[in-house]
């Protein structure tokens, strides 16, 4: 059997982030609005520092104006749902996007709930799960967003597919679920505590992976043909003495010899996450201001 299309997230990234482009140029030239993304971080964890700044860095990249405000650990509940509040009443701010995870003082589901729905460009908001759940627009969030872009570029029909999805976190698994169930798929939802998890898995024709594990999911659980979304991010020891490196859920070698499409990591669903953040940023400032929002054609 050939080896696995290698689905190219970078790449599809890089054109959905140039359509954002265009589409922002757009707005401002139309009707004098740009896009503006506000994220708020709470004290000094070195992996928030940098997903921050690289959010902001290509909002700025695309033309969207991104604001990163950094606070102290010290920083209490109340503290930061005021400025949570300013923002929302901010006419400039069209996203707001509080990174987590939040030191333990501080209860992110209250802070969740204190974000504007309308402003909230991550979809973490429970009156946006719920809006997805029942299949009412609303913000879903970004890393499934780009999972299904993946998803439909390798496959032409989803309608009746057997979908797995292994994690079952807010973030990703449980909003997964829910696009390939609206994308007619039969989904199975897997976690910790599934029992023949790797028999499970052989009956998926799209398998997501979500979990955490570096290359927990092997090439013996993947079926023939399988579309595999990797969404895992795992730091594991390199070949090379004292060195590490990011991989997936999947083991990645062994996959691509039995997977019809499969994507790597990094260079798979990471690009499509911030990608996917700047396109809710943009879809926010147009339904905040009455303008329509334009339908994708880079992912089409
Ligand atoms: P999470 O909140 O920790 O959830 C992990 C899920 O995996 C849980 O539902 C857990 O089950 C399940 N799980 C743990 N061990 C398992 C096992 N042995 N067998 C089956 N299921 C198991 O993680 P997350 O936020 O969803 O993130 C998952 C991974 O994706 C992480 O590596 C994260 O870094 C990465 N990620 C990447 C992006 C991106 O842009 N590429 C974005 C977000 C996350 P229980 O619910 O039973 O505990």
């Amino acid at each position: 059997m050939a080896e696995a299309t290698i689905i190219d997230g970078k790449a599809v990234a890089a054109k959905l982030c140039a359509e954002i482009g265009r589409r922002t140029v757009a707005l401002s030239v139309e009707h004098g609005i740009v896009p503006g993304l506000a994220t708020v971080r709470v004290g000094d964890d070195p992996a928030s520092r940098v997903y921050v700044h690289n959010k902001v860095r290509q909002a700025d990249e695309v033309g969207l104006r991104g604001v990163a405000q950094a606070l102290p650990e010290t920083t209490t509940e109340a503290e930061l749902v005021a400025r949570v509040r300013e923002l929302n009443n901010d006419p400039e701010i069209h996203g707001i996007l509080v990174q987590l995870p939040l030191p333990d003082h501080i209860d992110a589901n209250a802070v969740m709930d204190a974000i504007d729905p309308a402003k909230d460009v991550d979809g973490f908001h429970a009156i946006n799960a719920g809006r997805l759940m029942v299949g009412r627009p609303g913000f879903v969030p970004c890393t499934p967003v780009g999972c299904m872009m993946l998803i439909a570029n390798a496959l032409d029909d989803l309608t009746g597919a057997n979908a797995v999805v292994v994690g079952r976190s807010n973030i990703v698994g449980k909003p997964m679920s829910q696009l390939l169930l609206a994308r007619h798929c039969t989904v199975t939802v897997a976690h910790s505590r599934t029992r023949d998890l790797a028999e499970i898995c052989r009956r998926a024709d799209i398998l997501v992976a979500a979990v955490g594990r570096p290359r927990m999911i092997e090439g013996g659980w993947i079926k023939p043909g399988a579309v595999v979304i990797d969404v895992g991010i795992n730091r594991a020891a390199a070949e090379e003495e004292g060195k590490t490196r990011l991989v997936g859920d999947v083991d990645f070698n062994a996959a691509r010899q039995v997977a019809g499409a499969i994507t790597p990591v990094p260079g798979g669903v990471g690009p499509m996450t911030i990608a996917c953040l700047l396109r809710n940023t943009l879809t926010a400032a147009c339904r905040l201001n009455g303008v329509p929002v334009p339908k994708d054609t880079a992912t089409a």
